[in-house]
């Protein structure tokens, strides 16, 4: 397992030394089960990983933890040590933006302005923007991305269609503590009492999606599921939708592929999570 710190190291490895098809894995470290999921899987289906480990200022608001988010290079590395990674990409902020970078990529519509888009301003320009640049230079056959991010996700997706960039995106499953939190680098700010409180998250989703497989298809009667379970707990919530799958239009009725999306928070840290309802299926 090779680090890299520059561009133009990246840049040389891989025109001179990849070889194969390349699975990409891109992350902002402080890594745990979710990003492992998503380097087994890029290592299944491709002959070389790269993991990238770059905070992104780009997609973090003034007053969000850029600062604080969780940082720790030698543990992220002793954890991919194992996975067969060819290629962990740790550039400085220096190397991504120079001081004369002027370029942003903007994507515009429901799937970058509704939701997380809304409450994070500038939050998924940000996001587009270090992806993009990071495809370019790792150039990938393929790029894995959580579901747990699904607005991100599909955005990426929308990007990469758009633009007509030559990678296809692979998403992978939400990977979940055993009471059902979404893994997260986040979970670190939360204080022992926020973490069992934290789980109500999940089972409010998680009773949503059993009225749904049990038939239900009215998406108000999902989301006021979603209030009604969150309202007995600690949680204060930010959103709820049922959003589609392609155009990201919030729906009455779960016709076709959609989301059930929820942000909430508890103290001062914001937690997401979201489950698939499709109704050409039973079950996730
Ligand atoms: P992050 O480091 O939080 O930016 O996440 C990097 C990638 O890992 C993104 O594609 C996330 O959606 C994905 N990811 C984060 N948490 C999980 C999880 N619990 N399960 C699956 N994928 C995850």
């Amino acid at each position: 397992m090779r680090v890299i710190q520059t561009v133009s190291e990246l840049r040389s490895w891989r025109t001179t030394q990849a070889g194969g098809s390349i699975g990409f894995v891109p992350t902002m470290g402080y890594l745990h089960d979710g990003h492992l999921a998503l380097v087994r899987r890029a290592h299944a289906e491709n002959d070389m990983v790269v993991v990238s480990i770059f905070v992104n200022p780009l997609q973090f608001g003034p007053h969000e933890d850029y600062a604080r988010y969780p940082r720790d290079l030698e543990r992220d590395l002793r954890l991919l040590e194992p996975e067969g990674v060819a290629i962990v990409f740790a550039p400085s902020v220096e190397e991504i933006y120079p001081p004369d970078f002027s370029t942003a990529v903007v994507v515009r519509g429901p799937l970058a302005e509704r939701l997380e888009g809304a409450a994070r301003p500038g939050h998924f320009t940000g996001v587009a923007t270090v992806v993009m640049r990071l495809v370019n230079l790792v150039q990938p056959h393929r790029a894995y991305f959580g579901w747990k991010d699904a607005q991100q996700l599909l955005l990426v997706r929308r990007m990469v269609r758009d633009l007509a960039l030559p990678v296809e995106i692979v998403p992978v499953p939400t990977v979940r503590e055993p009471d059902g939190l979404a893994m997260s680098s986040r979970n670190v700010y939360l204080s022992p009492e926020e973490r069992v409180s934290a789980a109500a998250l999940p089972r409010a989703l998680f009773a949503a999606l059993a009225r749904f497989q049990e038939g239900e298809r009215n998406a108000e009667v999902l989301r006021q599921t979603v209030r009604t379970e969150l309202a007995a707990s600690p949680l204060r919530l930010d959103y709820v939708s049922v959003s589609d799958c392609e155009v990201f239009q919030e729906l009455e009725q779960v016709d076709r592929p959609a989301l059930l999306l929820a942000a909430a928070w508890i103290g001062t840290t914001r937690l997401i999570d979201n489950v698939l309802l499709d109704p050409g299926k039973r079950s996730r």
